[in-house]
C-alpha cells in the first residue's frame, strides 16, 4: 500500500483496475448459482440457489431435479410438464443447511415460488437476490410480507 501511495500514477492504475476488473460480491454469488443450475437435469428450466452467511461463506447450494440415485428426468416427454416429485433448487438448499444456520442472504437463479420462499423464510435471511421472474410472485410477495428484503439482480 505504501507503494501506492508513493507513486500517483500507480495509485491511478490501481483504482481503475478495481473500477473496470471487479465484479461486486453480489454478482459473484448469483454467477455461482448460474454455474450450478447447469448442473441440473431439467430441459425446461434449470435453476442454481447459494445460501451465504453474512462473513460472505457459502453456506449451501442446490439446483432442481430429483431425489440421487433416481431417474433424472424431471419433465414428462409426452407433455412437457415437470414431474411433482421434482425437487426445487431452493428446497435442495434448504435442506443442506442446518436447523440453526445464520443466512445472510439467498440467491436464486429464479425467484422463488410460494412453498420453497415459505422454507427459505425459515432461515430468516436479510436478503433474497434472483434473477429471473418466475410465473408468479406470490413467493416474492410472501418474503416482503415476511419482512424479507427482496432484490432482482439486473445483469449488465
Ligand atoms: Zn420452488
Amino acid at each position: 500500500m505504501m507503494l501506492i501511495y508513493n507513486c500517483s500514477f500507480m495509485k491511478q492504475m490501481d483504482l481503475n483496475s478495481v473500477k473496470s476488473n471487479r465484479i461486486s460480491k453480489d454478482e459473484m454469488w448469483m454467477q455461482v448459482a448460474e454455474v450450478i443450475a447447469q448442473r441440473s437435469s431439467a430441459t425446461k428450466r434449470k435453476v442454481g440457489a447459494v445460501a451465504v452467511d453474512e462473513n460472505g461463506y457459502v453456506l449451501s447450494t442446490g439446483y432442481n431435479g430429483t431425489l440421487p440415485g433416481t431417474d433424472n428426468t424431471c419433465e414428462d416427454p409426452v407433455t412437457n410438464k415437470t414431474y411433482p416429485h421434482v425437487i426445487h433448487a431452493e428446497d435442495n438448499m434448504c435442506r443442506r443447511l442446518d436447523d440453526d444456520s445464520l443466512v445472510y442472504a439467498f440467491y436464486v437463479t429464479t425467484a422463488p415460488c410460494f412453498n420453497c420462499a415459505v422454507k427459505m423464510s425459515r432461515f430468516n435471511p436479510a436478503i433474497v437476490y434472483y434473477d429471473q421472474e418466475f410465473k408468479n410472485n406470490d413467493g416474492l410477495m410472501y418474503l416482503e410480507d415476511y419482512g424479507i428484503e427482496v432484490v432482482k439482480l439486473r445483469r449488465e
